[in-house]
């Protein structure tokens, strides 16, 4: 079968591999689709703690190609499926109490072992999620980054009827301003470009804020705004998807005495935050990694809402033209929401 391999800093060469064996609980899944996202840019620059080679591709959809034994599981040689690709121990404390997204010794097939960039993946058969009804392959490959965002919002504990501050218009941030308004959560998103910001009214955002790097946020006229839909108080959630130290500040500044945060966004930048606002405001500071078991969660909202979905896919590369795709991404000079790898079996006739 045919690999991508990442070799080394920006340079990926495809191999003619073997294709993995059938081991007992496992089963093969010949990949259509992956998307890429920005962890994947890292990996291809060497800019990730990881090792290299690897085969990247974490978030992706195929089809139950074998499955060994057959018939002791819900799932059947020819099933769509998405796949869960966190590995954890399964021995240590947050595994135990059911946190296996933090394992101490977590991993993640194509990021700290071989992924699906490659015609066929041994995935054990518990990471499969079953893709619902007719949602396409390419959509259900974006699962993992859906259950990213999900995980985020849950863990901000949203109720009905509360302002929410999304920082951040890329997929996550748009995902989870999609769920948010699906949970009756008032989104308002801020974002440096005005044209991810016009997607983010496309998935539920009742207003947006256009930050302009090296100015204010938000300036005079945004502030107004924010208290007019806050009734002065600041969003009782904010969800930061970026990375950017400067937007984690903003949101301690901005949201509400008694608010919460989640930090989805990662960066290995340091930021410089108030050590007043967190007490005085009482503020609960959250992190967020992969997800709990959502990706079957993920799938769901994507096929609540195709069109959104579509909207997010904006560029579509062969699997051949793959160090391609990987260029445009780090170039950042069009706008980007997901990209799409077709793999040979995905490849439309
Ligand atoms: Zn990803
Ligand atoms: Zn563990």
């Amino acid at each position: 079968m045919l690999a991508a391999i990442t070799v080394a800093k920006e340079t990926i060469t495809f191999h003619d591999t073997p294709e993995p064996t059938l081991e007992p609980g496992h089963a093969l899944v010949r990949v259509h689709n992956v998307t890429l996202c920005g962890t994947d840019l890292h990996i291809w620059e060497d800019d990730y703690p990881t090792e290299l080679p690897l085969i990247q591709g974490h978030e992706f959809s195929g089809i139950v190609e074998a499955l060994e034994p057959e018939g002791s599981h819900d799932f059947s040689i020819g099933d769509r499926v998405a796949v869960n690709p966190i590995i954890c121990c399964g021995e240590c404390r947050p595994c135990l109490t059911g946190r296996y997204n933090v394992c101490q010794n977590v991993g993640c097939l194509g990021c700290y072992s071989d992924g699906a960039l490659a015609e066929l993946i041994s995935v054990p058969v518990d990471k499969l999620c079953p893709i619902p009804g007719d949602l396409p392959l390419d959509i259900a490959a974006m699962g993992e980054p859906a259950s990213i965002s999900m995980q985020a919002v849950n863990r901000g504990r949203p109720e009905t009827g509360e302002t929410a501050l999304v920082l951040g218009s890329g997929p996550i941030g748009l995902l989870a301003t999609l769920y948010l308004t699906e949970l009756g959560v008032k989104v308002i998103c801020a974002d440096t470009e005005q044209h991810r910001l016009d997607l983010a009214v496309e998935f539920g955002a009742v207003d947006t804020l256009l930050v302009t790097p090296g100015s204010d946020f938000p300036d005079a006229h945004q502030t107004s705004r924010l208290d007019a839909m806050t009734d002065g108080y600041g969003p009782q959630l904010v969800i930061e998807a970026t990375g950017v130290p400067s937007s984690l500040e903003n949101a301690i500044r901005l949201v509400a005495s008694a608010g919460r945060i989640v930090q989805v966004g990662i960066s290995p930048r340091q930021a410089s935050v108030s050590m007043k606002d967190i007490p005085y405001k009482e503020l609960d500071l959250m992190g967020s990694r992969m997800s709990l078991n959502l990706i079957p969660d993920g799938l769901a909202l994507l096929a609540r809402h195709p069109d959104q979905a579509r909207a997010l896919m904006t560029h579509r590369f062969a699997f051949a033209d793959l160090q391609q795709a990987y260029r445009l991404m780090q170039g950042r000079t069009e706008k980007i929401g997901k990209i799409v790898i077709e793999m040979p079996a995905g490849t439309p006739a």
